[in-house]
């Protein structure tokens, strides 16, 4: 049964949204549901937020695209308020995460080679970890599922298990271009990595001069109630790989490093036609003005802490479907004991979107604008969903 003319290569559920009001999805139908998945931690300020609609709405009338080959005075305010609010000096602008991954990888190499180490072109990444789904990314993520049958895997990335310091310590030589790690992994689970572990890495990248790679695409643009991800740990990385949220749902993405690594792509070396165009730039500083006003992150830490603990609650009252709570800020994941599918199935059920990842985690992605009143709301219906999935395990057992 194939009637759509679109690749097969998603498992779509049979849901088809209308519209969104704020944390709300709208079927065709009139059906409701609490949006808890943010389309993969992307709708960082929920769905048909004014502010943004109004930037999107005033550039469209104005102006599309130029290409990168004219000045962008909206890109280069939104690249200094990025920089103002981290590690970073220079910004390059792209569109997706994949892309601002790769942008990473080739300015990290491309560094070395500048400083006549050609062969200096390793990249180390995390057993577990996700970097995008390019020929390049397929590769720093390491994982078999993803690259299967997509001919040999692109050369110079190698993985290492995740926190295991002396197999990194093993790995990393004068042959590392960079290591690459993601603050929290979020396909692989909502794995946090330990703050010292990461204090290590930076530690062992000075040592060595490698460069140190985070991958916040997921983790950044206030998910986990701090600008960056990073940011709750003190250690600052040379390069950073941001997306998802950045434009809340308009396609975007940024690399982010220092003056010294981002001299590496000259004129000439590095591009991308879409990246930065006037619609992307309108949007993604309207989305800085609202996460970047006072107190946005303060709210968003709050609400995180309230979510998370009754989300404790929630697991230890129904065991059968749940083991632990992950996360930090609103970027939230439940480890499952029931088969992670069968529970989010469940949750959709019971009116509520969530997503699931490796490790058999579901995970807990609500915009960042979700009041207090509706993760009260979010919870009934998670409740629901057990209660929902707990019958069925009976059934099972029954039978
Ligand atoms: C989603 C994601 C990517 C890939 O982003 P795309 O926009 O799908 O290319 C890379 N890294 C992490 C950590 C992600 O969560």
């Amino acid at each position: 049964m194939s009637a759509s003319a679109l690749f097969g290569n998603y498992a779509r559920s049979n849901l088809s949204f209308d519209h969104g009001e704020g944390v709300w999805l709208v079927t065709s139908d009139g059906r409701r549901f609490l949006d808890c998945g943010s389309g993969i931690a992307v709708n960082s300020l929920g769905h048909a937020h004014p502010h943004l609609v109004q930037a999107l709405q005033d550039q469209a009338a104005k102006l599309w695209h130029i290409s990168n080959l004219h000045q962008m005075p909206d890109g280069a305010r939104l690249a200094q308020r990025l920089t103002d609010a981290t590690f970073a000096d220079k910004v390059l602008f792209v569109n997706s995460g994949a892309e601002a991954m790769e942008a990473a990888i080739k300015c990290a190499r491309r560094y070395h080679y500048d400083r006549n180490d050609p062969d200096r072109y390793q990249i180390v990444t995390f057993e577990g970890a996700f970097h995008g789904r390019t020929l390049g990314t397929i590769a720093a993520g390491g994982q078999a599922k993803y690259l299967e049958g997509f001919g040999p895997k692109a050369p110079g990335f190698d993985q290492v298990p995740s926190g295991d310091l002396d197999a990194l310590k093993a790995m990393v030589g004068p042959q590392t271009a960079a290591i690459a790690i993601e603050p929290i992994q979020g396909e692989g689970g909502i794995r946090e990595v330990d703050y010292e572990f990461l204090r290590a890495l930076r530690k062992l990248c000075d040592e060595t001069g490698a460069l140190l790679i985070f991958d916040e695409i997921q983790t950044g643009v206030g998910r986990t109630g701090k600008m960056f991800a990073h940011q709750w740990t003190g250690v600052d990385p040379d390069l950073m790989a941001v997306a998802k949220g950045i434009g809340s749902g308009f396609p975007m993405g940024a690399c982010l490093a220092t003056e010294e690594v981002a001299s590496a792509l000259a004129p000439g070396t590095h591009g991308t036609t879409f990246g930065g165009n006037p619609l992307a730039m309108a949007v993604g500083n309207a989305v800085l003005d609202v996460i970047l006003a006072d107190g946005f992150l303060e709210e968003v830490q709050k609400k995180g802490l309230s979510f998370k603990q009754k989300l404790s609650g929630l697991v230890d009252s129904h065991p059968k479907v749940f083991e632990a709570v992950r996360g930090n800020g609103l970027m939230l994941g439940i480890k499952c004991t029931a088969p992670v599918g069968d529970y989010v199935a469940a949750a959709r059920e019971a009116g509520i979107l969530a997503v699931p990842a490796g490790d058999n985690v579901v995970r807990i992605l609500p915009p960042l604008t979700i009041s207090e009143d509706e993760i009260a709301d979010a919870l009934d219906r998670l409740e629901q969903a057990a209660v929902a999935v707990e019958e069925k395990l009976l059934e099972g057992a029954a039978e």
